[in-house]
């Protein structure tokens, strides 16, 4: 039996017909940029979130880079965020001129340790960028607790936890800002590169949008005042949709992006969006299905933190000889993922910033033993009882 990470054959089959129509429809459309699908996914994203604004961009790490700089973030400030995560987190805060700031992470949620935030806060912290590895939301309310007392913003690094819930919020609207990726494997994935990010603080939305287009029009004149403390009105144009007609695309106020969501991804992300609770759902079920036919082997399963509900975008467990267990399951046709083998502070391109072995233990000891079995939301029950079969008669 031959079992992929994850099957993304699988789910396009599963809505092939709706979500070519769809495609079809914006084909035929012709209006491929900032179509009618993306301020429709936007509004549906924003309700389904609970957030104010819901701004598409081009994918997660323009997200990241993006929500930094309306911040007000760049050269010479920190922000803190986690060691054990995708590239990208670190990356973005690299990429406007800050310094990422590595807070070791908790050995069973994988997440950002709380606890060791405040020691490594400075006169230059401005922000803190939890993750929501593999689905699980971090710790929001001691994250916010902290950033309050010191003034920091806190924006998250929500790309793989779309429909991630902490004490009944959706994860997206708990910190100042949320950053999402749709990139295909991710639990809610296009067909390319996509990504949003999320507020409810006007200010905030109005620089992104701005950022988004080139600084141009009537968003950038306004996101031009607000980073300058300018107290003046922009006057309202008659036509202010951002259409690829909008006469004031030629005049530009900040230097910004071209990072905006194709139409065609924006109209099958909302053919996504009728089964993403229905999915989610799913891979929740067959965590538990996993922590309950695991539990007896020799493996470390993933642990939920009880204010959390994660939507297992990956579930990861440990094993002190994932080796063994990576190979003998490749044997077996199953496919697994190790995330990740080299923490961010130990990446050869942060060398300069003087970590070293040793500075993050957990970060360090996790990815030394994590590795991600199948969960996604099309697997059979046949591959499931498979998956678990092999890996018991792995660790006999
Ligand atoms: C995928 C991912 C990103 C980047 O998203 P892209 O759409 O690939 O640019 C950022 N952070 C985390 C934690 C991710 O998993």
């Amino acid at each position: 039996m031959n079992i992929p990470l994850v099957d993304l054959k699988a789910q396009y089959k599963s809505i092939k017909n709706y979500a070519d129509n769809k495609v079809n429809e914006v084909l035929s459309s012709a209006s491929y940029i900032m179509g009618k699908d993306v301020i429709e996914f936007e509004k549906e994203a924003q309700d389904y979130l609970g957030v104010k604004h819901a701004i598409s961009v081009g994918n997660g790490t323009d997200a990241l880079v993006v929500a930094l700089m309306a911040l007000g973030i760049g050269k010479g400030d920190e922000v803190i965020t986690t060691p054990f995560t995708f590239f990208a987190t670190a990356e973005s805060i690299s990429f406007i001129g800050a310094t990422p700031v590595f807070v070791d992470v908790e050995k069973d949620t994988y997440n950002i340790d709380p606890s060791k935030i405040e020691e490594k806060i400075t006169e230059k912290t401005k922000a803190i960028m939890p993750v929501h590895i593999f689905g699980q939301p971090a710790k929001m309310d001691e994250i916010k607790k902290i950033a309050k007392k010191h003034k920091l913003k806190v924006i998250e690094d929500a790309a793989q936890a779309f429909g991630s819930e902490y004490k009944g919020k959706k994860v997206g609207s708990i910190g100042d800002v949320g950053c999402f990726s749709f990139f295909p494997t991710k639990n809610l994935g296009c067909a390319g590169d996509g990504g949003m990010i999320t507020t409810s603080d006007d200010n905030i939305a109005t620089i992104v949008k701005a950022l988004r287009t080139h600084g141009s029009g009537e968003n950038g004149q306004k996101a031009y005042n607000l980073l300058n403390n300018i107290n003046e009105e922009v006057k309202i144009s008659e036509d202010h949709d951002d259409t690829v007609y909008n006469p004031l695309k030629y005049y530009n106020y900040l230097i910004g992006f071209n990072t905006r969501l194709d139409t065609i991804q924006a109209a099958l992300l909302r053919v996504k969006m009728n089964y993403i609770d229905e999915w989610n759902k799913i891979r929740r079920e067959n965590a538990r299905i996993y922590d309950e036919n695991l539990k007896d082997t020799s493996l470390t399963l993933p642990v939920t933190i009880d204010e959390g509900k994660s939507v297992y975008n990956m579930y990861v467990v440990q094993s002190n000889d994932r080796e063994k267990f990576v190979n003998r399951l490749k044997e077996k046709g199953i496919s697994t993922g190790i995330y990740y083998p080299v923490p961010m502070h130990l990446q050869k391109v942060y060398k300069n910033l003087g970590y070293k072995e040793g500075d993050m233990p957990v970060a360090e000891y996790l990815s030394h033993r994590t590795f991600a079995i199948p969960v996604f939301p099309e697997l059979t029950n046949e591959q499931k009882e498979y998956i678990i079969y092999s890996i018991k008669e792995i660790d006999k």
